[in-house]
Formats: structure tokens, C-alpha cells, sequence
């Protein structure tokens, strides 16, 4: 089984109304997004799948975030938008694609809010 991961940043303003703690108050993070999927079949070149391919993929979901205030956007005018709930839209908007249904497939998409702080979502 072979595993292949990226990494994009994006940059986007947030705050999270009932935390009790300064995160309430409007702010910004360059986030930064690794997707990771996984395989066992190649192609004729040897790849799982073009890194530039999938890098193009996972930015047609980032551009959606990128310099945008997320708390106006949808889902997280809805739901928080914590690095846990941002973390499984990216998920679910790449599962979504016909190019991660079987091999490769879509393994975890890991979202950092600083370089200390990470989540990771995952659905097996
Ligand atoms: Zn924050």
C-alpha cells in the first residue's frame, strides 16, 4: 500500500462566538492543509497519482477558504468553523470526487490552525 500526501496553506479569519476565551474576537490563521490518500495499484508511470493532479484538486476546495472571513461562508455560518469542522468539510468535499471513489482513495486531510496545533479527520 503505498500513502501520498500534500500540503496547501490558505489564509482565512475566524472566531468562534461562545468560546469562552479570546478566540471569541475576530481573527486570522495560515492554515495549513495536508491531504493524504492512499493505494496499492500504480500507474504506468509508477505513481499512485501525479502530486500536481492532486495538489489541483485540493485547491479547488482551498480557494473556496482561501482570504475569506469563514464565519460568513457555508458551512461554518452554520457550524463553527473549528479546525476539527474545517478539517471534515475538506474531507467531505474531496470524498466527493469521482477521482478518490477507489484507487486512490481518500485518506485523512490534517488541518493545522498554528504550527503547534493540529487535527486530523479521517473516516476509516
Ligand atoms: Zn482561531
Amino acid at each position: 500500500m503505498f500513502e501520498l500526501s500534500i500540503y496547501v496553506n490558505f489564509e482565512a479569519a475566524h472566531c468562534l462566538p461562545d468560546y469562552p476565551g479570546k478566540c471569541r474576537r475576530l481573527h486570522g490563521h495560515n492554515w495549513r492543509v495536508e491531504v493524504s490518500i492512499e493505494g496499492s495499484k500504480l500507474n504506468d508511470l509508477g505513481m499512485l497519482m501525479d502530486f500536481s493532479i492532486l495538489k489541483m484538486e485540493v485547491m479547488t476546495v482551498i480557494n473556496v477558504l482561501d482570504h475569506q472571513y469563514l464565519n460568513e461562508i457555508y458551512p461554518f455560518n452554520e457550524i463553527n468553523p473549528t479546525a476539527e469542522n474545517i478539517a471534515k468539510y475538506i474531507y467531505e468535499q474531496l470524498a466527493a470526487k469521482s477521482i478518490f471513489q477507489s484507487n486512490p482513495r481518500l485518506l485523512a486531510v490534517k488541518v493545522w490552525e498554528s504550527p503547534n496545533s493540529a487535527v486530523i479527520y479521517r473516516e476509516v
